[in-house]
């Protein structure tokens, strides 16, 4: 495959995952009360990341090998579970109950919608949720076995707070705009310091050399 295709191939990934995730994106920006729990699923799960995730390269490494473990005899060995960071162990466990914790509260059944040609369409249902809540948490449980809800994230801008998905790496911002007036926020507080750094030297301390 050539390099251009690659990068195709990659681009199809990020459209397919972001239209995954839409429906959930979409119900975090509702008013609907029910999303406090999502987003205290997808705090949790940033803490619960934040303590097993490699920081280091050389961790990336150690984790990568771990992931491909061929044993002597050709036997494949399936991946290990992430271990917590070295003293992250109980911040692991805390985010771990958290997250079970919460899950706890759906009530769900499984229920048959309607058929297709014969063909059952089977879905979770929840007993004690909304509709959207119940399959805005089936997208978030889908994306977290996939790697993805950490891509699930809010905009920056403190006028914002979007979600969105990050479908590019280190996007903090939903939109140019909310990335510009960040930018020109931080670029005024810089001025500001500066300014009041100016004067306090004028004032105190330039006087001593008098
Ligand atoms: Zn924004």
């Amino acid at each position: 495959m050539q390099k251009s295709e690659k990068k195709q191939v990659k681009r199809g990934y990020r459209l397919r995952d972001r239209e995954l995730a839409q429906p959930l994106i979409n119900f975090l920006n509702t008013k609907d009360p029910g999303k406090q729990w999502l987003e205290k699923l997808i705090d949790a799960a940033a803490r619960y990341d934040a303590a097993v995730m490699p920081t280091t390269e050389r961790d990336w490494r150690r984790m990568a090998k771990r992931l491909d473990w061929t044993l002597p005899g050709g036997a494949r060995k399936g991946p290990s579970a992430d271990r917590p960071r070295p003293g992250m162990a109980q911040a692991r466990d805390q985010a771990l109950s958290q997250i079970n914790s919460i899950l706890g509260k759906f009530r769900l059944t499984s229920g048959l919608l309607y058929s297709v040609r014969g063909c059952w369409q089977v879905s979770w249902l929840g007993k004690n949720s909304s509709n959207a809540l119940t399959q805005s948490l089936l997208i978030l449980l889908n994306l977290a076995s996939m790697g993805l809800l950490r891509k699930v994230k809010r905009c920056e801008d403190s006028q914002c707070r979007e979600w969105f998905f990050q479908a590019l790496p280190h996007k903090k911002f939903h939109t140019p705009e909310c990335q510009e007036r960040t930018y020109e926020a931080n670029e005024e507080r810089k001025d500001a310091r500066r300014r009041w750094a100016r004067n306090y030297y004028h004032n105190h301390l330039s006087r001593k050399g008098e």
